[in-house]
């Protein structure tokens, strides 16, 4: 059976510490699926199509994901997909609260779906959507944190 793992997040916009993390599972799972969040919308600040196509110019070379959008219950999109396992990132201890109860509901929803923790390379752990995006809107310099294309696309929706 094929390992297939969701990586669901709302990549507002996606970061060089989510791309870390895709490059390090995509070595462990046959396959891995950025699963892009629709229902967080009205607070987005980029688009859902932004995101999307962020996300897929960013990791282009890397073979076996895939970048999708969906705004189901994360374990059905999983079962949908065919994947046994929802990966998530852990950078500090604040993280771990809530992604802790994240994983226990899921797993009360869908116990057959298993949630795995990776942490990113040290340089990438302070890394986050949010601070990007406020560093971004005060003209902070922002091109260590993401990659050129997304750099361009944030600019471009600031303008
Ligand atoms: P969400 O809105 O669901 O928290 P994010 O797009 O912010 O989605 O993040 C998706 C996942 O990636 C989460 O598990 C988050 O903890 C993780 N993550 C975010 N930034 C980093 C990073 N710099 N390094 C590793 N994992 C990260």
């Amino acid at each position: 059976m094929k390992k297939i793992a969701i990586y669901p997040g709302s990549f507002d916009p996606i970061t060089n510490g989510h791309i870390d993390l895709i490059k390090r599972a995509s070595k462990l799972f046959d396959s891995v699926i950025i699963g892009i969040t629709q229902n967080s919308k009205k607070s987005a600040f980029l688009t859902i199509n932004d995101r999307l196509k962020g996300a897929k110019d960013a990791l282009m070379g890397i073979d076996n994901i895939e970048v999708i959008s969906f705004d189901t219950l994360l374990v059905d999109f999983a079962k949908a997909q065919n994947a046994q396992i929802i990966l998530r990132g852990l950078r500090a201890v604040s993280d771990f609260e809530y992604e802790f109860q994240l994983s226990g509901m899921n797993k009360h929803l869908n116990p057959n779906i298993e949630t795995l923790f990776m942490t990113p390379a040290e340089q990438y752990a302070n890394i986050s959507s949010s601070l990007v995006r406020e560093i971004l809107s005060l003209g902070g310099d922002i091109s260590s944190f993401v990659p050129v294309n997304i750099e361009i696309l944030l600019k471009e929706n600031c303008a």
